[in-house]
């Protein structure tokens, strides 16, 4: 407020000075040097909620003593400065309507002086301005409440001068950009948390705008004072000068990190999606649920209908129109039932412009409606033609192989990779009697197996599918008249390209017509064997006899001749026991007599025997391990597969003059070894050697006699003890023969 008065002269009466000055809407007093009052006009006297009787002629400290601290140096200075004081907003503490009041008034002292200078009145020119006082303060309250609500809502505010750049900021906006509450930051300090291409291209541009529009409005990102990256919102309003200059800016801005980490989520999954539904070849639609006219039709949904969605107009019955008359009907009451369940799903044929014939699968499902909407099917549709065509040639060549399959006399079965049976041929029923479903449910088909061989045949098959080794087992089956008969089955895995089991495929062949010559030609080789013990015991016994009595003879001829007979009788002998031995494994009945005992005793034993016997070769023992090795096995049989293997080592081997013998620990198997620098085998002879009358050339028959099943016989023995045997070999370079025994665990 500008009050500036005139000079009063002194020569203004009383009355002129009551006229003016109670017209004036001020508060207006007059004292004198002594403080006394000499006037007051009305506004004044309510200000101070006096009457004029009670201040005229007093001293103004006695009327309101509490303002006489404030007031006297006041007028003291402006005595002094000779200058009128101004006192804005001045709170002078008042006693209205019986209590201690703040009032806030503005005030103006001026000191009027006599013509010869004197100081003669303090003009006190007062107006109340509490009202106003408490208006500001509510205002400030309001700011108050408007910054707590802004930052309760995350919300930060701030102004911007464009003349000089200076900001003021409210202190959430320090936080988003990672500063103290009471940081005070500068603009470009915020210009520097701006990410550089944002800055560039997105709120330069954005101040570009509001110069035009007035409003500045972006999303950026900024890296803040901790070095997170986040992105701001900022909405503000240019205000201009005079001269319609921009000058100063205000607006708010907001922290959107999560909302746009979310967007970008959104975004990407988005993006995903579209490749993945890209990536299945799937074309979109849209439907309308009660009209049920197709929509949206993405372009692999046209393509798959023959359209090119660039240049072809489509309505919504395009698809309709293609459907093959057979399927209309099919797809009728698929619409029918997407109205009860929400599922929309069927195959149909369909015929293109160019009278090709495709199949189709279409998929949707219902959408609620939202906002307004109605609700509508969202749907693919995926073109199965060479799904459909390939099953086609699936079931063809199943059918053939499966009327092939029935069609063989022979067992046909299929097992899944945990070894269920799942499939089994016409003639698995024929000789069963019994129907497709008995075999597929629970293990139908072991009850066709006989009694004593259930255990074993369950076990072996656990083992081939457990370790995917082929499978081989001979056992009864019973057929529709009860009675039973020997089958061979076996089974070979097929694997895949990671080596899982697809399928087992396997077959049981009827074997019981040779089982029983089998068992016919066993039986009479017990006979023989039984008949010809006798003479060949007694031819035996009359050789020693013979030997004891003219061993020591001169007669040379006659020596030889007893030691050659004894000889070809300990030959013969020893032919006997292996054709023995061998029809008692066809006939699962060469028991083993289990024992512990030493096998480095063993060992030594039977070398000594075998030198006893032939000197041709120097047979080396190596033990590698110092200590005796024990084993759990019939003891006879393991002397019968070292011998056997020493014998042929020498046998085989008639240039050589050494065999090596080695006994030694590996893991948790006994192993011997049994070395010679012999004729030696190829690769494809030691594949062969372990099976039934074998023997590697027909034509060194007449050097190297024998009959080919000693090995046969040799690995029978040493696959019963769960043991193992293997042979390396090299043709005109020798062989070594290995076994192993499991160990007798402590
Ligand atoms: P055989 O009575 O013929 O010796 P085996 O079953 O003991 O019958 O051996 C089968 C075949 O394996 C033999 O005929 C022979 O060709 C070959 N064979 C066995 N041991 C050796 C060896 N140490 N060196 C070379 N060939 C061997």
């Amino acid at each position: 407020m500008d009050v500036n008065f005139p000079h009063i002269p002194l020569s203004l009466t009383e009355n002129v000075l009551e006229n003016v000055m109670q017209k004036t809407p001020f508060g207006f007093s007059l004292v004198n040097e002594h403080y006394v009052f000499e006037f007051a006009n009305n506004v004044w006297l309510d200000i101070v909620q006096k009457t004029r009787e009670e201040v005229l002629g007093k001293c103004m400290f006695d009327i309101f003593p509490e303002t006489e601290d404030q007031l006297l140096s006041i007028f003291e200075d402006v005595k002094k400065n000779k200058q009128p004081f101004y006192a804005p907003e001045h709170c002078v503490k008042l006693h209205r309507d019986g209590v201690l009041q703040d009032v806030f008034f503005n005030f103006v002292y001026q000191p009027i002086y006599s013509e010869n200078g004197d100081l003669q009145y303090f003009a006190t020119v007062v107006i109340e301005v509490t009202d106003l006082v408490g208006i500001r303060s509510k205002i400030r309250e309001e700011e108050e409440r408007l910054r707590l609500a802004t930052e309760s809502s995350h919300t930060a505010t701030w102004d911007l001068n464009l003349k000089n750049s200076e900001i003021i900021h409210s202190t959430y906006l320090s936080k988003i950009f990672g500063y103290k509450e009471d940081d005070a930051i500068s603009h470009q300090q915020l210009r520097n948390h701006l990410v550089e291409y944002d800055r560039v291209n997105i709120v330069e541009k954005a101040y570009e705008r509001a110069l035009k529009t007035g409003k500045y409005k972006y999303e950026a990102r900024i890296i803040d004072k901790q070095g997170n990256l986040k992105w701001i919102f900022t909405n503000g309003k240019i205000f201009r000068d005079e001269e319609n200059q921009p000058n100063r800016m205000l607006g708010v801005m907001q922290d959107i990190t999560e909302r746009k980490t979310n967007e970008i989520l959104l975004q990407e999954s988005h993006h995903q999606l579209n490749t993945a539904l890209d990536a299945t070849k799937l074309g979109r639609f849209d439907m309308d649920y009660e009209t049920q006219h197709k929509y949206n039709f993405s372009p692999r949904f046209l393509s798959i209908l023959g359209y090119d969605s660039d240049t072809e107009k489509l309505d919504c019955k395009v698809f309709e129109n293609h459907i093959h008359p057979k399927y209309v009907k099919v797809r009728n009451d698929a619409l029918k039932q997407a109205k009860d369940t929400g599922d929309l799903y069927y195959q149909t044929k369909i015929i293109l412009r160019d009278g090709n014939v495709k199949w189709v699968e279409i998929y949707g499902r219902l959408l609620e409606s939202f906002e307004g909407s109605k609700p509508y099917i969202s749907g693919t549709m995926r073109d199965i033609t060479d799904l459909k065509e390939f099953e086609r040639k699936i079931r063809e060549s199943e059918q053939k192989y499966r009327f092939l399959a029935d069609a063989i006399p022979q067992i046909v079965w299929i097992g899944e990779s945990d070894g269920r049976l799942t499939y089994f041929n016409q003639a698995t029923m024929d000789y069963s009697g019994k129907d497709y479903n008995t075999f597929l449910e629970g293990n139908g088909w072991i009850d066709i197996v006989h009694p004593d061989e259930r255990i074993e045949n369950t076990r072996l098959w656990m083992k081939s599918v457990k370790n995917k080794t082929p499978f081989s087992f001979e056992h009864r089956f019973r057929n529709k008249n009860e009675e039973y008969r020997w089958f061979l089955s076996r089974a070979a895995p097929q694997l895949d390209e990671f080596g899982n089991v697809t399928k087992w495929v396997g077959t049981s062949t009827d074997i019981d017509d040779m089982k029983k010559q089998d068992e016919h030609k066993n039986n009479f080789i017990k006979i023989a064997n039984h008949e010809l013990k006798t003479p060949v015991t007694t031819i035996k016994g009359y050789v020693q006899l013979l030997k004891k009595m003219r061993g020591g003879s001169d007669d040379k001829f006659l020596v030889n001749s007893l030691n050659t007979i004894e000889n070809q009788i300990n030959k013969l002998n020893h032919l006997m026991g292996e054709l023995l031995d061998i029809s008692r494994i066809e006939s699962g009945k060469l028991p083993l007599h289990k024992g512990d005992f030493s096998l480095l005793k063993l060992v030594t034993e039977t070398i000594e025997d075998i030198k006893a016997a032939d000197q041709s070769h120097h047979i080396n023992f190596e033990l590698s391990d110092a200590k005796d090795i024990e084993v759990f096995a019939d003891k006879d049989r393991i002397t019968q597969v070292l011998n056997n293997l020493l014998t042929n080592a020498i046998k085989y081997s008639p240039n050589a003059k050494e065999v090596n013998v080695k006994l030694y620990v590996d893991g948790n198997c006994a192993v011997v070894s049994v070395e010679d620098f012999g004729i030696g085998m190829d690769e494809l002879e030691l594949t062969k050697i372990f099976d039934r009358f074998y023997r590697v050339s027909g034509e060194d028959e007449v050097t190297f006699p024998g009959f080919g099943i000693g090995l046969f016989i040799v690995k029978d023995i040493v696959d019963r003890h769960e043991g193992k045997i293997w042979v390396e070999s090299e043709k005109q370079k020798g062989s070594k023969f290995y076994f192993a025994l499991p160990l007798l665990e402590n």
